[in-house]
């Protein structure tokens, strides 16, 4: 089950958080692994944590807001082998209100979140489509499928993400390429860390955002890695353009 040898996988933002949990996760089941991330000495530690445990990983330096930079990254990923699974998980956040919110914090949340993931799938797909093979996974959340209060541009760019998930999902069902997304609730990473600092008293911001999660808890990176290892492998086959919510009860209900 869930065996990835023979495939390379691609995942942005892999030098932390999610998207490193996500790497180590595809590389121990056999997959080939590119770390893309604009943080290079973070990108490197993980390459070279997943080489010392037996995997195979390489690290290549991308800012997924820079379209030129993603052709190059691509460019330079794909000249040992051909892109299989993509994962779009480099991401950042914001707090704020639309009162609270610059127009030049949009933009950048876009830029990113959207942007980001429309530019490395623009440079990966034409590899997969004259294959007729790809998996694609992108990092949405559950701000992309219920409002977030506080959290107006995030959820703008993360609804975003669902939408360009089941329009691409369609565009490429009869391609040989999948397309889904995943939605976390809150998971312990950096990146919730660096929110945490934007409040005057981080210890009860800390409780009140594990408390959104019915099971009263943040998730595991690893936790949000195995569903992305199901959705790259071949065992998930007959899902395409799917929203796939990891939320520990979030959205269940009151
Ligand atoms: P993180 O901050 O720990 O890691 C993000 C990584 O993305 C970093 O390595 C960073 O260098 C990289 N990155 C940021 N901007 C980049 C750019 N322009 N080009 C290339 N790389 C860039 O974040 P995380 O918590 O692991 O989140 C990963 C994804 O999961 C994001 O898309 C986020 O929105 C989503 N997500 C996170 C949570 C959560 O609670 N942590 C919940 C739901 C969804």
């Amino acid at each position: 089950m869930f065996e990835l040898t023979g495939k390379r996988a691609l995942v942005t933002g892999a030098g932390s958080g999610i998207g490193e949990a996500t790497a180590v996760a595809l590389a121990s089941r056999g997959a080939v692994v590119v770390i893309a991330d604009r943080d290079e000495i973070n990108g490197t530690r993980v390459a070279r944590s997943i080489a010392e445990a037996g995997g195979t990983a390489t690290f290549v330096a991308l800012d997924v807001t820079d379209e030129t930079s993603c052709a190059s990254a691509i460019a330079r990923a794909t000249t040992e082998g051909p892109i299989d699974i993509l994962v779009n998980n480099a991401g950042i956040g914001h707090v704020g209100t639309i009162v609270t919110t610059a127009g030049s914090d949009l933009d950048r949340m876009y830029a990113v979140n959207v942007r980001g993931v429309f530019n490395v799938t623009k440079a990966c797909l034409g590899g997969m489509i004259e294959r007729r093979r790809g998996s694609i996974v992108n990092l949405a959340s559950i701000g992309g499928i219920v409002g977030i209060r506080d959290r107006l541009a995030y959820c703008t760019t993360k609804f975003a993400v669902v939408g360009l998930t089941k329009s691409m999902a369609l565009d490429h069902a009869t391609d040989g390429i999948r397309v889904n997304c995943v939605c976390p609730g809150r998971v312990e990473t950096p990146f919730v860390a660096a929110r945490l600092k934007e409040y005057a008293d981080p210890e009860a911001a800390y409780r009140e955002m594990a408390s959104t999660q019915a099971v009263g808890r943040m998730a595991r990176p690893e936790e949000i890695a195995a569903a992305i290892v199901y959705l790259a492998s071949d065992e998930s086959a007959f899902i395409t353009g799917s929203a796939l919510i990891i939320d520990g009860g979030w959205s269940a209900g009151k």
